[in-house]
């Protein structure tokens, strides 16, 4: 097994762990070439966001929308999924993983191999789009031939809603069954692992608090700490950097979930989950 002691210790609580819960954030898909938009440079420190009730109130922000979103096409369609998004994989194929909550709307968990019910879209996704009103799915490529050709992307054709990326916009209420799914999987959670997160976008931030605190209940990892502290910000925060794996442990999914997945002998992951 690894000398690092930040993989040593995810090995041992990997094996420990009957339930484990993955959370992912931009920093996995960086190296599938899917930028991370909030980051310093990122697309929206370049321009501003188009709010979602700019987008249901404005034909403008709509096309503006829909110009912003094929410029990035190329991009989504070339990415596939990298050793950070497999080394996940393979855990949820090992059965320890009961679900994979991500920020990222690309849709490389599911591409991975990922069964699409094991992952929690908190962002939605931008994969493929939706009607507003009713919920008919429309496929990328096709409204991206009709905008060429109009300069629009036209109207549901059920219901004449407008049509979206199924992602969930600035200004967008979250996805109800998403968060409360999310939300139960946290608190079944016997070990939270959160990869490439850097943690700051709220509500889904707020996650990994809540495993915190509940996983160390579970777990004792510090018998010394009164529960009740925990309900303090500051020793939250100690909680989820402690069960979260220790972002400074795991500051990318690329780098060290690379290292633990390769182990030596065999697959990494398989020494690693085996009780
Ligand atoms: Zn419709």
């Amino acid at each position: 097994m690894s000398d690092n002691p930040g993989t040593a210790a995810l090995a041992r609580m990997l094996a420990e762990a009957k339930r484990v819960v993955v959370f992912t954030g931009a920093g996995i898909s960086t190296e599938s070439g899917i930028p991370d938009f909030r980051s310093p440079g990122g697309i929206w420190t370049q321009m501003a966001p188009i709010y979602f009730d700019e987008f249901l109130a404005s034909e403008e922000a709509r096309r503006e929308t829909w110009r912003r979103r094929f410029v990035m096409e190329d991009t989504f369609k070339a990415a596939e999924p990298n050793r950070g998004h497999r080394a996940v994989d393979a855990l949820v194929r090992r059965g320890k993983i009961a679900a994979v909550i991500t920020q990222n709307i690309d849709g490389l968990h599911q591409a991975s191999g990922i069964p699409p019910e094991k992952v929690i879209e908190l962002h939605g996704n931008t994969t493929y789009a939706t009607c507003l009103d009713c919920g008919q799915r429309y496929e990328i490529a096709d409204l991206r031939a009709i905008f060429e050709k109009t300069g629009a992307v036209p109207p549901c054709s059920e219901c004449l809603g407008h049509v979206k990326t199924a992602t969930v916009s600035f200004g967008q209420s979250m996805p109800v069954l998403a968060m409360q799914r999310a939300e139960q999987e946290t608190r079944a959670a016997d070990l939270f692992i959160v990869l490439g997160s850097s943690l700051v976008v709220y509500p889904a931030a707020g996650f990994p608090q809540l495993a915190g605190e509940e996983a160390l209940r579970d777990h004792r990892m510090d018998p010394a700490h009164d529960i009740d502290d925990l309900r303090h910000p500051e020793a939250r925060r100690d909680a989820a950097e402690r069960i979260g794996i220790v972002r400074r442990e795991l500051r990318t999914a690329r780098q060290k979930v690379d290292r633990v997945a390769r182990g030596k002998g065999h697959s990494g992951v398989e020494i690693l989950v085996e009780t």
